[in-house]
């Protein structure tokens, strides 16, 4: 069985202060919770300004929580101005790595193309990539939302081998669906992940397709959570707004009660 992810993607949010912050009492609410880690995978995704303070504070508290970056250089080092790399953010702690949010695409052009190149060098280090697609709100107009991000999901992964398929997670998020407290309704999150898993079985094998991790992301808060979980190709959640208050992510990460 796949263990769930919560993700938390606080997006520009949080200097590093507020972050240490944050994460403390994301990790004491669970705890007082009782909740039991490993049950449920729980990570959050700072930017990288926070990233040295988040490790300094887990390896010192021994908190449980699971850390990335929002994005990452598809080079290794050199001549690139304001890019970060796979080394550094491993050498961070840094457990996962969110690559192709809808937010690159949109604002920094990035291609289907040059995300799977990212999501390669995130595995070639040893961290797991989070790779996200999602449609338009136009595509879904159209009903074109389940061709449009299977397409999208033989673009990201051509060339990829199956095993490196079975480590990643894959983020459906519908764009229409981010921030504007528009939820898809659990049968749509279902619809478009399960299009996703039976695409990869086709493609790279029941294996690879049993194994591979698919979130669902947009609005999500502990007042949905539970229903979206509940669908069989929903393993998790990518969570924007509600992953900034450290109570309302906890309940999330605990969609299990
Ligand atoms: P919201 O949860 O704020 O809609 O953001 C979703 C998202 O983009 C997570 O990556």
């Amino acid at each position: 069985a796949r263990t769930p992810l919560m993700a938390g993607n606080w997006k520009m949010n949080m200097d590093h202060l507020e972050a240490t912050h944050l994460v403390q009492k994301v990790a004491w609410t669970l705890d007082d919770a009782g909740f039991t880690y490993g049950d449920v995978d729980v990570a959050v995704f700072a930017p990288y300004t926070d990233l040295r303070s988040i490790q300094t504070l887990c390896e010192s508290d021994e908190l449980r929580i699971a850390y990335g970056a929002q994005d990452v250089s598809v080079h290794d080092e050199g001549a690139y101005t304001g890019e970060i790399s796979t080394s550094m953010l491993s050498k961070l702690g840094c457990s996962y790595v969110i690559v192709g949010h809808s937010e690159r695409r949109a604002y920094h052009g990035e291609s289907n193309e040059l995300i799977g190149q990212k999501a390669q060098k995130v595995l070639g280090a040893g961290m797991i990539p989070i790779v996200c697609c999602g449609e338009e709100l136009e595509v879904r107009k159209e009903g074109r939302h389940v061709e449009y991000v299977v397409s999208q999901i033989d673009e990201l992964f051509a060339g990829f081998q199956a095993a490196d398929i079975a480590k990643l997670v894959i983020a459906y998020e519908p764009i229409w669906a981010i921030g504007t407290g528009e939820v898809a309704t659990p049968e749509d999150a279902q619809e478009v992940c399960g299009a996703i898993r039976a695409r990869i079985e086709e493609t790279f094998g029941a294996d690879a397709a049993a194994a591979v991790r698919i979130q669902y992301g947009g609005s999500v808060k502990a007042a949905n959570v539970q229903e979206i979980m509940a669908q069989p190709d929903v393993d998790g959640a990518l969570v924007g707004g509600a992953s900034l208050k450290a109570e309302e992510f906890a309940k999330i990460v605990m969609f299990r009660g």
